[in-house]
């Protein structure tokens, strides 16, 4: 019987089966892939590097995860380290990101109205938002609202902005400062502090070198798909066949429901509460493309279904083959149809042809006002019974690498002490 058994071989599992073990627990991870990885799971393709589900690069802020991480990898000589030059692909024009830094390149009277409400907005003062689309509209005016970021989130999200809790977003989205944006624009000033401006990237097989290289020396069990989970006599048993007296879960929490048997009544409460919430997929085609300097590009135009394009061939030169055209990504939200991705293609930049594409069920988690409290009182009360919720589909967060890997310290932390 193992300690621990860790149910999914993403970041999230990955780290706290690595933290685990660097305190001499015993682990066993459950993985329903045939690789590690998760969502930074990367294929070659024809010679390509193609991010299954969108380019991922590595950044973070947090000084104990960088700690962490980087006793793992070599920087210098294992990453790439590059500033972000990210574009915004509008009306056939690209204009550099972000938006608002670049208010003189749009026609007097659209510049006018902008103005004119960042000041409005400036003399109303701070104030608290209850949802996303107040939140943008609050803070950047109506008009960049509609050209910008009406658009390009409602292809994301592909839900109703005014219904998208605000918290969960913290740290992601810009935060505007009206005098910045008009000295940004009148110093014709870039971004340089913004989430990702800088990053690294590995210099060979892009982030599923990170997940290789943190399941080194970690026993896997690959190709199972874990559908029961039992709770006796202190322990859970693992599709009637894995014993452990603690579980790590960075699965999907509205399938908790379905997976656990004989737990308390408050308990099936909680999960059956946790069952409806709303997630989208991505559907990413790996392209040649033309020469581009950018990092990727934002088309934020109704008429292009996508919303992204990652030039990962910038990213490494080890990504695409020797003396081709290099490749990039373009990611769509929801489960986009092949045809409809050939067309897409067709109005965008670079000349762009398919080589593979994917489609990822679960991608972006979308909270909703309430959602954050019934996670936390499931996740509070599933700890007593020594199961643990860690990830962004386990936790319902927007985690980034970063932050996944910081929860995983966290709750390893924590059931160590409570074992001690
Ligand atoms: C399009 C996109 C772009 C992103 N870009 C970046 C970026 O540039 N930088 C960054 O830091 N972050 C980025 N992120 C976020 C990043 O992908 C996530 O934070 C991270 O990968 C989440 O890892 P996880 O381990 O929590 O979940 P996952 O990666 O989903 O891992 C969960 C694992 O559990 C397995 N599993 C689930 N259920 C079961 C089961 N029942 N039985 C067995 N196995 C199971 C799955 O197969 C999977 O391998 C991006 C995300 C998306 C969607």
């Amino acid at each position: 019987m193992a300690q621990y058994i860790i149910i999914g071989a993403g970041i999230s599992g990955l780290s706290a089966a690595r933290l685990l073990k660097e305190q001499g627990e015993e682990v066993l991870i459950l993985e329903r892939a045939s690789k590690p990885g998760g969502l930074i799971k990367c294929d070659i393709v024809d010679g390509h590097l193609f991010h299954r589900v969108g380019g991922h690069v590595f950044n973070t802020k947090i000084q104990k995860v960088k700690d962490w991480f980087w006793k793992h990898f070599d920087r210098n000589n294992e990453f790439i380290s590059a500033t972000r030059q990210a574009g915004i692909y509008l009306h056939n024009r690209y204009l550099s990101y972000p938006l608002e830094n670049n208010l003189y390149k749009f026609d007097e009277d659209t510049v006018k109205a902008i103005v004119s409400e960042l000041l409005e907005l400036e003399k109303v003062g701070k104030r608290k938002f209850s949802n996303f689309e107040d939140f943008l509209k609050g803070n950047f005016g109506e008009t960049l609202y509609n050209i910008y970021f009406k658009p390009y989130n409602e292809k994301i999200w592909k839900t109703d902005l005014s219904k998208v809790a605000l918290p969960w977003l913290d740290g992601k989205l810009p935060m505007p400062d009206h005098k910045e944006i008009i000295t940004s624009n009148i110093l014709r000033k870039e971004e340089t502090n913004m989430v990702h401006s800088s990053f690294f990237y590995p210099y060979k097989s892009g982030s599923q070198f990170i997940a290789d290289r943190l399941s080194e020396d970690i026993e896997i069990t690959y190709n199972i798909e874990v559908e029961s989970l039992e709770y006796k006599n202190k322990h859970w048993i693992v599709n009637s066949e894995f014993e452990a007296e603690n579980i790590i879960y960075t699965g999907d929490i509205r399938k908790l429901h379905d997976f656990i048997k004989l737990m308390s009544s408050s308990l099936k409460n909680r999960m059956e509460q946790v069952k409806e919430l709303k997630s989208n997929g991505t559907s990413n085609l790996l392209c040649t493309t033309d020469d581009t300097t950018y990092s990727w590009l934002y088309l934020p135009d109704k008429d292009i279904p996508s919303h992204r394009i990652i030039y990962t061939g910038n990213f490494s030169k080890t990504n695409y083959p020797e003396g081709q055209r290099k490749s990039c990504t373009v990611e769509f939200s929801g489960n986009t149809p092949l045809e409809e991705m050939k067309k897409t293609i067709s109005k965008l930049p670079g000349n762009l042809e398919i080589v593979d594409h994917n489609y990822e069920p679960n991608s972006y988690v979308i909270q909703q006002n309430g959602d954050r409290d019934k996670i936390k009182s499931l996740k509070k009360e599933l700890a007593e019974y020594n199961f643990h919720l860690v990830g962004r589909f386990a936790e319902w967060e927007y985690f980034n690498m970063d932050k996944a890997i910081e929860s995983a310290m966290n709750t390893v932390a924590a059931i160590l002490k409570q074992n001690s």
